[in-house]
């Protein structure tokens, strides 16, 4: 139990492995083997600017059903056909309170998973951000803190919705939209096309009212069909962030960021590392389950016990 609570996601580094890389440790080890066996897919052009030396971390949000897998298996395929190397994690929600864990099946990008251009959903390790892959994905569905964590790791954050607006959108949490660098309507075909378009507009005036995170990007709608191959918007989608990524490069923007998200994993990880140290004090365990007790039988305010814990393990230090 203890070690459940210390990896909670408040207060600990989750999926370690998901942790922010330093840009420039990854840049000696990003070119593909495939640079010099020539891209998959041979005719297609390949995107210098950010295959050569250079990495992009992508996160993808959005609910249950709305074709998360579908897109990432194509836009993942169509990466790789311009030469990326392209890696692709998840972090699971429902294990957000024992720190968001990475997801460990493959089954679900079968055509991806297999192509040797490819690196779905790895075990958790330290440092695979690192590992050689340029373009990075990190899904998460769109429950509780977990967009959060993986806003603060990425460069990038996009955000799928369905082809319907109104009720949805109302649903929709501002501080997705807040999040967002790119809303993607998905499902943008057949019947589906009308109720695309219609959501396109309402997401597209609902980003009005919402707070750009930087000053070199507005955030933008497209419509995408991930069923419909590259023209569909699997194409527009990666012109986009990659137009995204060259400003932000170009300006000191994405340098910036990536400093901030930094400092911010810093604190995690002395959150992580002092919520750590206070577990292992028998002392403090032994009083923390006492006011928990209290706590919950509201005879002491959580603000108190929270209080008297921290005083009790600043005391063990000192001594100690
Ligand atoms: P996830 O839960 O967000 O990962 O969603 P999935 O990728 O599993 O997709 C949910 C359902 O939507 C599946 O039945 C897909 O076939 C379907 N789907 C995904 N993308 C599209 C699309 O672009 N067009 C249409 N028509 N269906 C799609």
């Amino acid at each position: 139990l203890a070690s459940q609570q210390k990896t909670s996601l408040a207060n600990s580094t989750p999926s370690l492995d998901v942790k922010p890389v330093d840009s420039e440790s990854t840049e000696a080890t990003t070119t593909p083997p495939s640079a010099q066996q020539g891209a998959i897919g041979s005719g297609e052009q390949k995107d210098e600017s950010i295959r050569l030396g250079k990495s992009f971390r992508i996160g993808l949000s959005g609910p249950p059903g709305v074709g998360k897998s579908t897109f990432i298996e194509a836009f993942g395929m169509y990466l790789v056909s311009k030469g990326h190397r392209v890696s692709v994690l998840a972090v699971d929600p429902s294990s957000a309170r024992t720190g968001g864990s990475i997801l460990g099946d493959k089954t679900r990008m079968t055509e991806l998973s297999r192509h040797d251009m490819a690196y779905v959903r790895p075990s958790p390790s330290r440092g695979t951000l690192a590992a050689g892959y340029d373009i990075c994905l990190v899904e998460t569905v769109g429950v509780g803190q977990s967009e959060t964590m993986v806003a603060d790791i990425v460069d990038m954050f996009v955000l799928l919705v369905p082809p319907a607006g109104g009720d949805e959108l109302q649903g929709m949490k501002k501080g997705i939209m807040e999040l967002s660098d790119l809303v993607i309507v998905n499902k943008s075909d057949g019947a589906l096309v009308d109720s695309a378009r219609y959501a396109q507009i309402e997401y597209t005036s609902a980003l009005k009212f919402v707070k750009a995170i930087t000053s070199y990007w507005k955030a933008r709608v497209i419509r995408v069909s991930s069923m419909g191959g590259p023209e569909a918007g699997v194409g527009l989608a990666w012109d986009t962030m990659k137009e995204y990524f060259d400003i932000m490069e170009s300006s000191g923007e994405l340098q910036k960021k990536r400093g901030h998200q930094r400092k911010i994993w810093m604190w995690r990880q002395v959150s992580s590392e002092l919520m750590d140290l206070l577990h292992e004090d028998t002392q403090v365990r032994k009083m923390a389950t006492e006011l928990e007790a209290k706590v919950l039988k509201n005879e002491v305010m959580s603000g108190a016990a929270a209080h008297q814990i921290v005083e009790k393990f600043m005391k063990g230090m000192s001594s100690s």
